[in-house]
């Protein structure tokens, strides 16, 4: 092995999860080695990744702990509502069975902001150069071993790297987990999410809408200004003859999704699509290794709630993390990272269980389900203590909070 570089944590993977937890751990003292396969010009590209995130403010608390909030906090929108509706195309988002979640009825103001990939990604980039991180780029790991109390990871170039432990933040294909021999629970859903920005007439007054069809959820999500982004979940087949028209044919198809309620609406930007299905790691840790983000676990986005989930694994990873260095443990012992997998392995997978079941159940048109949901949904709206409850959930405060998750 060459060019060997001795650090207290490496992490695999520097997309946002990766990102926001080389961040933390740099904050919390510890020496960090980032490494991610592609270049800072590629992430920093806008036509990198078109999402929009909706960001509950258990998330935002978070950003704003480790510095990157006042850098994107002009360009996020705050969600002050949620509506949640059923229906068939050409209905649009106003069905009579729905549901509506009110910022108002939680002392703690909006339940989350929407935030455009590009400028969240942006300032990470910016943060990270500032940080005391060494951010490898451009780098692939190409194998791992644990030995004794070190792990050693291989780069493609060459070059190795060592540390007292390895987090695995490289997504739902993590190189990581399968050499650490850790299996994953999932499947496809045969559905791709179609994603794009619009402008449109009228103000959506920060409400986010979720519109159930039989083929897959339409999110219509405030950004700031006479703006929304769509995440239009279809089938395989449907999506990729969406992706294909020209833009004029594309909007003359969205339309009648969409409705009428916020006036006409034409595209800002362009369309990106995204394959959608569910991965569930077996484990979160192994010898000397911790898995967290997407790596731990992927979701459908239904609920927009996979890039919350993996920050929540970074603040309880940076909890676990600065209180064993505190007392003076090994970082990547196995009595450690057990508490980090009973932090979150149970949470994740409740998560999982519940995004797939909602898309299972919503995602049809049996006239049987389609009764039994709508009822669902008039008695959630009926019951204030129940919506609250709802309200809190999707805003990220319920459950043990990690300190970076606290106002
Ligand atoms: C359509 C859609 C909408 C969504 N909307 C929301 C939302 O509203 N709210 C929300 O919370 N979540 C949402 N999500 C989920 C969210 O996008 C993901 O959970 C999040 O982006 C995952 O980030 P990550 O850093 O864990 O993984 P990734 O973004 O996959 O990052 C993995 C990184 O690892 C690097 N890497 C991989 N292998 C290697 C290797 N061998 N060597 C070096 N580097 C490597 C890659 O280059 C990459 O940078 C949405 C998802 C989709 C598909």
């Amino acid at each position: 092995m060459t060019n060997a570089v001795t650090q207290e944590v490496l992490i695999t993977g520097g997309g946002l999860a990766g990102g926001a937890l080389a961040l933390a751990l740099a904050q919390a003292g510890l020496r960090v080695t980032l490494i991610d396969r592609e270049v800072p010009a590629v992430h920093a590209d806008p036509g990198f990744d078109g999402r929009s995130y909706a960001l509950a403010l258990g998330s935002k608390r978070l950003l704003a702990n480790i510095g990157l909030w006042q850098a994107v906090a002009e360009n996020a929108q705050p969600i002050n509502g949620i509506k949640v509706s059923d229906g068939r195309a050409g209905e649009g988002p106003l069905s009579p069975f729905h549901l509506a979640f009110d910022a108002a009825e939680i002392e703690e103001g909006p339940m989350g902001y929407l935030l455009e990939d590009r400028f969240l990604r942006q300032a990470m980039l910016s943060a990270l150069a500032e940080s005391g991180v060494t951010h490898l780029t451009g780098q692939t790991v190409v194998a791992q071993e644990a030995e004794g109390s070190r792990i050693w990871v291989s780069l493609e170039s060459g070059d190795s790297h060592d540390a007292a432990l390895l987090i695995g933040c490289d997504g739902r294909q993590s190189g990581t987990a399968k050499r650490a021999g850790i299996g994953r629970t999932g499947w496809g859903y045969g559905q791709t999410a179609v994603v794009c920005a619009v402008s449109h007439e009228a103000d959506h007054g920060g409400i986010a809408h979720q519109f159930f069809m039989p083929s897959g959820p339409l999110a219509i999500l405030p950004l700031p200004g006479r703006r929304s982004s769509i995440v239009w979940s279809e089938t395989d087949a449907r999506a990729a003859e969406l992706m294909a028209l020209d833009d004029a044919d594309f909007l003359d198809a969205l339309r009648p999704a969409f409705g009428s309620f916020l006036g006409d609406i034409s595209l800002a930007g362009m369309r990106f699509s995204y394959s959608l299905g569910l991965t569930l790691a077996d484990s979160f840790v192994a010898p000397r290794l911790a898995l967290a983000g997407d790596a731990a676990h992927g979701v459908h986005p239904i609920a927009g709630q996979g890039l919350n989930a993996g920050l929540r694994d970074v603040a309880a990873l940076a909890d676990v993390l600065e209180t064993a260095r505190m007392r003076g443990e090994d970082i990547g012992s196995a009595l450690v990272l057990a508490r980090y997998q009973q932090w979150r392995r149970f949470d994740t997978a409740t998560l999982a269980v519940a995004t797939d079941s909602f898309n299972r159940l919503f995602s049809n048109d049996n006239p049987l389900l389609r009764g039994l949901r709508d009822l669902g949904l008039g008695a959630v709206n009926a019951l204030p203590g129940v919506r609250r409850a709802f309200i809190r959930e999707a805003a990220g405060l319920t459950g043990d909070l990690p300190r970076l998750m606290r106002s």
